[in-house]
């Protein structure tokens, strides 16, 4: 509960006179000095000043402060929270008269409203949610951009195997294939028998059989026996 809710529930003055306060209160502001005119201003009785006052103070709504008012010049001086801390003897700093502090005092109120801390709190949580809400998004982004690139990296990787596994293969299924790929950059072993023209050729000089490779697109044979290479022609 804050002041101004404390004025509006409480039964301790009269309703008109606590909504003339609260009226009053709208042109203050936090830790901002209530001056005894201004007091006086809501025609209390000694009795409702009293009780009001000691109540505000007892839930820190209020606490009592000492201005020493010079009785000269009418300058406020030094202000004190604890009476007993005023000296007795002292000059007033604009006029340099010495007076009786102790006697030339008033009692003024310092205000604690008490809403801002309620309101700063729940802007705080606020703050702090928007905050974690943005952060989550950003981290949702992360993973959705780490997701497609583990999943290119698993794509690249499948295609990275199967090519390796196909080169193997190759590489020891045919005796020539070491040779032919000096003959190009995309090589591929056939076999010893091309299943779509239903041949197969044997090598000329050593009666080997010859392998077929597909050398970029071009269908050759090599005899592993031998040095020989034919160049193949389909039409
Ligand atoms: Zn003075
Ligand atoms: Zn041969």
């Amino acid at each position: 509960m804050n002041l101004i809710e404390f004025l509006k529930r409480q039964n301790i003055i009269p309703e008109k006179k606590s909504e003339k306060f609260i009226k009053i209160l709208e042109q203050y502001s936090e830790n901002d000095v209530l001056y005894p005119d201004v007091v006086k201003e809501l025609d209390l009785t000694v009795t409702e000043h009293e009780r009001l006052f000691n109540e505000l103070e007892k839930r820190d709504y209020i606490s009592a402060i000492y201005i020493i008012q010079c009785p000269y010049c009418n300058e406020l001086g030094n202000t004190y929270v604890d009476e007993n801390d005023i000296p007795f003897m002292d000059h007033c700093r604009f006029c340099e008269a010495e007076f009786n502090h102790q006697e030339n005092h008033m009692q003024a109120y310092r205000l604690y409203f008490n809403y801002d801390e309620e309101v700063d709190v729940i802007e705080e949580l606020n703050d702090k949610i928007a905050a974690n809400q943005d952060r989550i998004m950003e981290i949702t982004d992360e993973i959705r951009s780490l997701e497609n690139a583990r999943k290119t990296l698993q794509l690249e990787n499948i295609n990275f195997i199967t090519t390796k596994n196909e080169l193997i293969k190759n590489k020891n299924e045919s005796k020539a294939y070491s040779k032919m790929v000096a003959r190009g950059s995309n090589v591929k072993f056939l076999g010893k028998y091309l299943d779509n023209k239903k041949l197969n050729l044997k090598c000329f000089r050593c009666g080997d059989d010859m392998e077929f490779f597909d050398v970029n697109g071009k269908i050759m044979g090599a005899c592993p026996g031998c040095d020989n290479e034919v160049e193949m022609e389909f039409h």
